[in-house]
């Protein structure tokens, strides 16, 4: 039997492995490869092979099983040091394994989630459309069946491992107007015919992340590629939301705590008017809205796990988590690099990245003013889907 102390201890043990890790292989090397744009693949074998992409997957299904509370503090300490290598920490445990966690055949799961888990492949989720982002239901990629085939014709915009993904998650209906009941979920296998992949270069954050279009001409997929029911696609969609915005939130907990451990040391070192510039009360300030915001962040972020540990719907409370922290962070980033001064634009300081990164933090899964619009909605009893409030 597994105790609270056991746990504790387990828990210890992974975070303090990351940050080791983290210090020695990754902060050498974050900023030439977020400059150019290209992670190591090195490096993500690595931490494949240390089992850092596990996550919450169940080890019957090759994950590590952790409890939340440790994924989300794993994803954190990462995220301090590269909150791109925090994104691929969660991203099995997220839509792209979590789908096929939860409606997977057992060959699916075999091929596809298996791999992923034990970092051994990459996989990629391709949902929003140059036309659609936010409004998932209003997707314009289409299938049909022919014989036992299906074939896909649309395209996908802003979608992440487009060099390294092995296969994509991906959705199309077969009527718009049907909107979300017209959706399947289906994964396409990287070398398929009709597939085409166009990265976009020189992005303003989450540079080392290679993102861009997924475009399918008279894509054929076999029948086994469907993923769920017929039809069922929007509800394998939605079924990781929570672990997808929990990761981010996990992530942006990072930044921020990155930010203000930057800020700090910068404070006590830097002198002007000749004293340190910690002394001065505007400095202090900012300090002062960082510490609280990390704090409150993490503590939010801590609340969804235990409400998703405890098989509870956190719909509400990953979206409050996620913008909260993502706001939390582009605020610490941008206190961070004004405490930096100019030092703070330099590539030689880490806040500069910081704040390019937070920034994007604020708009990938689900923008922070949908998430705004959603948790109101879910508070006034406004939903038409009869939502309710978290917990
Ligand atoms: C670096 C990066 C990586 C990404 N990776 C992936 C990926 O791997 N897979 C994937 O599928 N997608 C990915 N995305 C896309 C991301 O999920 C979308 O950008 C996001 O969902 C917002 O969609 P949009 O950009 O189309 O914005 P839109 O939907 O066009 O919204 C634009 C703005 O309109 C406002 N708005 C829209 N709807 C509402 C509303 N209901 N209430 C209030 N305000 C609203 C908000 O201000 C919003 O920011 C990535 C994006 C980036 C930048």
């Amino acid at each position: 039997m597994t105790t609270d102390l056991d746990l504790a201890a387990e828990r210890r043990a992974i975070v303090e492995m990351a940050a080791e890790f983290a210090a020695r292989e990754i902060a050498p090397r974050v900023a030439e490869y977020d400059a150019a744009e290209q992670i190591p693949r090195e490096l993500l074998d690595r931490m494949g092979e240390l089992g850092f992409f596990g996550g919450v997957v169940p080890t019957e299904m090759g994950g590590m099983g952790l409890d939340y509370r440790t994924f989300v503090e794993l994803i954190e300490e990462v995220s301090k040091t590269c909150q791109i290598l925090g994104t691929f920490v969660s991203m099995p445990s997220g839509l792209v394994g979590a789908s096929i966690e939860r409606f997977g055949t057992p060959e699916q799961i075999e091929r596809w989630l298996r791999p992923l888990a034990q970092g051994r492949i990459f996989g990629g989720a391709a949902v929003t459309e140059p036309g659609s982002g936010s409004d998932v239901a209003g997707m314009t990629t289409t299938y049909r069946r022919e014989g036992d085939e299906f074939v896909l014709n649309g395209s996908k915009a802003w979608i992440s491992n487009l060099d390294v993904a092995e296969f994509f998650v991906t959705f199309a209906t077969f009527d718009r107007s049907l909107r979300h009941r017209g959706v399947s979920a289906f994964i396409v296998p990287r070398d398929t015919p009709g597939l085409k992949l166009i990265p976009f270069k020189n992005k303003l954050g989450f540079r080392p992340i290679c993102t861009g279009e997924v475009v399918f001409e008279d894509m054929r997929l076999p029948a086994e590629s469907l993923l769920g029911e017929e039809g069922g696609g929007f509800k394998v969609a939605m079924t990781a939301v929570e672990r997808g915005r929990l990761g981010v939130a996990a992530r942006a907990v990072g930044v921020a705590q990155a930010c203000l451990e930057d800020s700090i040391a910068y404070a006590r070192e830097r002198i002007a008017f000749g004293k340190e510039i910690a002394n001065f009360q505007i400095v202090q300030s900012k300090i002062t809205d960082m510490a609280v915001g990390v704090r409150t962040a993490r503590l939010l972020v801590h609340e969804c796990a235990a409400a998703l540990q405890a098989g509870r719907r956190a719909r509400q409370l990953t979206s409050m988590a996620k913008m909260y922290a993502s706001d939390v962070a582009q605020r610490a980033a941008t206190d961070a690099v004004q405490i930096h001064g100019a030092a703070g634009v330099s590539p030689e300081y880490r806040v500069g990245r910081m704040y390019r990164d937070a920034k994007v933090l604020q708009i990938v899964e689900g923008s922070n003013d949908l998430h705004r619009a959603l948790i109101a909605e879910i508070e006034l009893g406004l939903r038409g889907d009869g939502e309710r409030r978290d917990g």
